[in-house]
Formats: C-alpha cells, structure tokens, sequence
C-alpha cells in the first residue's frame, strides 16, 4: 500500500461529492435509489465509526427536471431554476428518509458564491457547519440554484465541494465521478490513455490532460475536477477521484485500497480562498506535475 494511501484511514473530516449522472439511471434520468441507499449506509456507518462526514449533493436540476416532465435538459436560466426548485426539495426528502432508516440526521446547506464572498455569511456558514458537525448530523450541501446568477455561481458541485473542503479545514475530499480516475488522455477515446494513481504535484502537465471527458448528465468533465483538486490541496486536503458506479468505492478509498485517483495535500501558505473565489483562477501555477 502507498504511504498516501496507508494516511486516509486517519482521515477525520470527510467531503463526498456525488453529482447527477451517479445518482440517477442513464437510461431514463430517475433516481437510482438503490445507489442512494448503498451511499447512504455507507456515510452513516463513516459517521458511526467517528468521522466528520458531508456529502454535496448535485441532482436538482435533474431531479427537478424529470418531475415537471421535461423531456430534455433545461436551457433557459429561469427553466433550470425553477427545475431546480422543485428538484431541491424532492432530493432532501429522499435523502431524509433514506437516512432515517439508520436515524442519522442530516441538514440542507445552499450556498451561492456570495455566501463565500461576503464575509459574514462565510463565518456563519462555517460556524453552522462547526455546529452541525459537532452534533454529529451530516450536512447535504448544494449550490442554491435557484437564487444564484451566472456572475456570481459556482456553477459545478466539484468546484464548490472543494470550496466547502477548504472552508471547513477538511482533511479529505472524494469525488464521486462516472469515471475511474484520472488518465493522460479521455480513455472513452484513446486505448493508449493510461490511468494515473497518484498526484503529488499538480502542474501544466497535468492540468492539459483535463481536457475532454464528461457526461451529458452533469455538469462537471476533467477540468473542474482538476481544478477543485487544486483548491482542495492547497489547503490542505488531500483529494480522490474515484469511480461512483459502485459507492463502496468511498469505503475502500478510505481503507487505503488503490481505487481512483489520489492528489495528495501540500498545504500551501499563500493560499487565499477568497483570492481563488474574487478571481474564481489561479494566476501563478508553473511547476511540473509529479505522478506515480
Ligand atoms: N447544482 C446543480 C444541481 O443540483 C448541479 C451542478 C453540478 O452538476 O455540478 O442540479
């Protein structure tokens, strides 16, 4: 087992990002519940064994969007908005009575870029996150799409799972991804795309292999996952791309087993969350990647 790998079990506080085309069946857009259960066991059985665990949830749109009875997905900003309305509701209630079966409680968490920026709902939305934490509830966190504006939304959940990662001074950060990990090239393309295990260090190398890959279900491909493994390793958390098919993918990940793809975390000191968020980029980033 790699050293970085043998670390996670100690890991305390836990993000898990699971987005719309792991949480509903391809073929008709519906929930897949059966997923859903498996992913809820295990989040309560992580909190059980004393972990810190919040789960950022995508599916509002999705969700919403297959309960008004659209057949394609929403264009119009007011469209998605107003699908994601409906959707936000009818995913918490799933999510709640999935998660009262092992009477864990949960809470909503909607957050917009300006909920980051703005300094004093930054504190109070990580004084509620310290609070929920410390009561042992797991927080479901989404963008508020429905009040958000293109100037001022994360726009993918990877992006803000690892501005809620930052916020919260966690120590790991899983995205659940409809692909295995990360690759030098789009594996749906390319046989010769090889898989890489570990990144130490991300550079411009890496960040080229971001291009491509994606689904027409969500909205996040390669890049954003790159990019939130920056936000995320930068301030400390190290950060695993892992296949979501199978949920107990988190368990093995967080055994040490060689699944997805781990960014290790090297804190960095100029980090600024709130520069990262006011230019939502990193200018400065030339070094060269180191891979295993
Ligand atoms: N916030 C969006 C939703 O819940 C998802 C964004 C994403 O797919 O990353 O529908």
């Amino acid at each position: 087992m790699n050293k970085i790998r043998e670390q996670l079990k100690d890991k305390k506080r836990i993000v898990v990002k699971i987005g719309s085309s792991s949480l509903t069946h391809e073929m008709t857009g519906d929930l897949n519940l059966a997923k859903m259960e498996k992913l809820i066991r295990v989040l309560t059985d992580m909190n059980n064994a004393g972990k810190e665990v919040v789960l950022v949830s995508s599916g509002a749109i999705a969700v919403g969007r297959k309960t008004v009875g659209l057949l394609e997905k929403p264009k119009e900003k007011a469209m998605k908005q107003a699908c994601a309305a409906v959707g936000q509701a009818k995913l918490m209630m799933v999510y709640q009575k999935l998660f009262a079966e092992y009477n864990q409680l949960t809470a909503q968490i909607l957050m917009t870029k300006h909920t980051m920026i703005n300094e004093i709902s930054r504190e109070n939305a990580q004084n509620t996150f310290e609070e929920l934490l410390r009561l042992g509830v797991i927080p479901i966190v989404n963008e508020n799409d429905t009040v958000s504006t293109d100037e001022i939304e994360f726009g993918d959940n990877d992006t803000l799972s690892a501005i809620v990662a930052a916020l919260i001074g966690a120590d790991l950060l899983i995205l659940l991804s409809d692909i295995d990990g990360l690759y030098t090239d789009d594996p749906r393309k390319n046989p010769e795309a090889k898989f890489i295990d570990t990144v130490e260090v991300i550079g411009e190398d890496i960040l080229k292999m971001a291009k491509g890959a994606g689904s027409s279900v969500g909205t996040g491909g390669m890049a954003t996952k790159i990019s939130a493994a920056r936000i995320a390793t930068d301030s400390g958390a190290d950060m695993i791309i892992a296949n979501g098919e199978d949920v107990n993918v988190i368990r093995e990940a967080i055994d040490g087993n060689e699944v997805g793809t781990i960014f290790k975390a090297h804190k960095n000191k100029d980090f600024q969350l709130m520069d990262y968020l006011v230019t939502s980029q990193y200018t400065k980033h030339d070094q060269k990647s180191t891979v295993l």
